[in-house]
C-alpha cells in the first residue's frame, strides 16, 4: 500500500501513464488480464517436465495435441505470444494495397496488418460502438458493411477477415455462432479466409452457452470447437484464456500455408517446434488449455468480473453494457463529461483512479486508437473507456469490493479531474510509452 503523497510522485514520474508505473507501487493491478494469471499446481508441475531440446521437444507435441483436441486446428506454429502469430500471419497473407476487415480493431493486430501494407476496415455492428446498447452479441459482424467493402475493393484485395471472439475493444463482447457461420459462408463463397482471434474464445463460448438460443445444454468445450470449425486459422495469445504467463500460437488448416508460416517463424520467433518459448512454457500452456474449458472454472472467472460490474451498475456508474468477459469498462466520456476528447478523458480517469487508491487500470480510447496513418490526425473512436481487467485466479471478491469503492469515490469527485496533453508521443502503439501533463 502507498500513501496519497507517494502516488502523486509516482504518477508524475510515470507521465500520467499507468503503463509506466512500477508494479510494486500498485495495490490492485487491473491493467490487464494478459499473462497476469495464476498458474495451477498442475501447470507448475508441468513446468518441471520441460524438455528443453532445441528441436522436437516433447512439450511441443503436448501443445499440438491440446490445440488439436480443444481448438481443432491441425497445423500448430507456436509463438512467444499473440502478436508473434499476428506478425507471421499478416506477412504470409497480405500484399501491399490489400484490405482487411474485422469486428473492431485490436491494437497489435491492426498494427501488423498496416505494417504489411493493408488497410483495416471496421465491420462490427453499430451497437458495439454504443456503450448503452444491451445487444447480447455486440461482437457480431455487420454483414452489410462487410459485403459493401468487398464490392467496393474487390474480393481479390481482401485476403481475410479477422474475427475476434470476444471483442476486447468493444468491452469484451462476444460474437454469436450464428453470425460467425454467416460470415464464414459469405467469405468462403468469395475466396476470403476467416481468421479467428481466439485470444478469449473460451470466454466467448461461455457467453454463447448463456445467451444463444439452443446452446444452453452444450458444453463450453464443444462450443469452442464449433467456433473454431468455422475458421481457416487462428491467432492466439495464451496469456489470456490459456492461464499462462507467456505463450501463443498460430493455428491453420492448410498445410501449404503452414509451411510458409514455419519459414517465417524461424526468422522472427525461433524454430518451428518452440517459436520463442521454453519447452516448460509450452507444457504449461498445454495444461492451461484443458483447464480453461472446465465449466466451474469459466463460470467463476466471468462471475467475478460480473460481481464487480454489478456493484458499479448498482451505484449508478456508467459502464459498458452488457458486462463483458474479462473486464469492466468505465465510460470515461460520460463520467468526465466536462473534458473534451482532445484532453483524453479515459487517460485522465485511469490516472485519477490510481491517485485515489493505487488501483491500476488502462485507457482504451483515443490514446490507444493512435493517429490515422494517412492523415496523421488523432483517431477518436466512439468509445472512450477505462478498462478494469481482472487477472484469472488472482484476486478475491474482497479486492473487487475495494475496487468498486475506489471507482465510486472518483466518480463522486469527478469535477476535480483535469484533462491531459502529450509531452511525449511515440509513433507506433503510442499508449504503451506516451507521457502526459495536466492541461
Ligand atoms: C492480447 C491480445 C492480442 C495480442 O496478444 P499478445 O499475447 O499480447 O501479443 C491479440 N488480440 C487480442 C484480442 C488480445 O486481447
Amino acid at each position: 500500500m502507498t500513501t496519497h503523497a507517494d502516488r502523486v510522485a509516482y504518477l508524475h514520474e510515470a507521465g500520467f501513464n499507468t503503463f509506466l508505473l512500477r508494479s510494486e507501487d500498485v495495490y490492485i493491478d487491473l491493467l490487464t488480464d494478459s499473462g497476469t494469471n495464476a498458474m495451477s499446481d498442475r501447470q507448475w508441475a508441468g513446468m518441471m517436465m520441460g524438455d528443453e531440446a532445441y528441436a522436437g521437444s516433447r512439450n511441443f507435441y503436448a501443445l499440438e495435441e491440446a490445440v488439436r483436441t480443444y481448438y481443432g486446428f491441425p497445423e500448430l506454429i507456436p509463438t512467444h505470444q499473440g502478436r508473434g502469430a499476428e506478425n507471421i500471419l499478416s506477412k504470409i497473407l497480405i500484399k501491399p494495397g490489400d484490405h482487411v476487415p474485422g469486428n473492431m480493431y485490436f491494437t497489435t493486430t491492426r498494427a501488423h496488418q498496416e505494417l504489411a501494407g493493408a488497410t483495416f476496415h471496421d465491420v462490427i455492428i453499430d451497437d458495439a460502438h454504443d456503450p448503452a446498447s444491451n445487444h447480447p452479441f455486440k461482437g457480431d459482424v455487420d454483414l452489410a458493411k462487410f459485403e459493401a467493402l468487398v464490392r467496393e475493393v474487390g474480393a481479390d484485395r481482401v485476403p481475410y477477415i479477422t474475427v475476434s471472439a470476444t471483442v476486447n475493444l468493444a468491452g469484451g463482447q462476444p460474437i454469436s455462432l450464428a453470425n460467425l457461420r454467416a460470415v464464414a459462408e459469405y467469405s468462403r463463397a468469395h475466396g476470403i479466409k476467416v481468421i479467428l482471434d481466439a485470444t478469449r474464445a473460451v470466454e466467448n463460448a461461455w457467453f454463447i452457452q448463456q445467451r444463444e438460443p439452443g446452446m444452453a445444454g452444450v458444453t463450453v468445450a464443444e462450443i469452442l470447437k464449433q467456433l473454431c470449425a468455422l475458421a481457416d486459422g487462428a491467432t492466439m495469445s495464451g496469456k489470456k484464456d490459456s492461464l499462462v504467463n507467456i505463450g501463443g500460437w498460430l493455428g491453420l488448416r492448410d498445410p501449404r500455408l503452414a509451411e510458409k508460416a514455419r519459414g517465417l517463424v524461424v526468422l522472427y520467433e525461433g524454430l518451428h517446434t518452440y517459436g520463442g518459448l521454453a519447452g516448460r512454457d509450452m507444457e504449461a500452456m498445454a495444461i492451461g488449455i484443458g483447464e480453461s474449458v472446465q465449466e466451474d472454472y469459466i463460470r467463476s472467472r466471468i462471475g467475478q468480473v460480473h460481481y464487480l460490474g454489478q456493484k458499479l451498475i448498482d451505484a449508478g456508474v456508467p459502464v459498458v453494457r452488457p458486462l463483458g468477459g474479462h473486464a469492466v469498462f468505465l465510460d470515461a466520456a460520460a463520467i468526465l463529461d466536462h473534458l473534451p476528447r482532445e484532453e483524453f478523458p479515459a487517460q485522465a480517469l485511469a490516472a485519477a483512479l490510481y491517485l485515489e487508491s493505487g488501483v491500476r487500470s488502462m485507457e482504451r480510447g483515443a490514446v490507444s486508437a493512435g493517429r490515422d496513418p494517412e492523415t496523421g490526425e488523432n483517431r477518436y473512436p466512439a468509445l472512450e473507456l477505462v478498462r478494469l481487467t481482472i487477472p484469472r485466479r488472482v484476486y478475491t471478491q474482497a479486492h473487487m469490493d475495494v475496487v468498486a469503492e475506489s471507482v465510486i469515490e472518483v466518480v463522486e469527485q469527478r469535477a476535480g479531474v483535469r484533462g491531459l496533453r502529450f509531452t511525449y508521443e511515440p509513433e507506433l502503439l503510442r499508449f504503451f510509452q506516451a507521457r502526459f501533463e495536466e492541461t
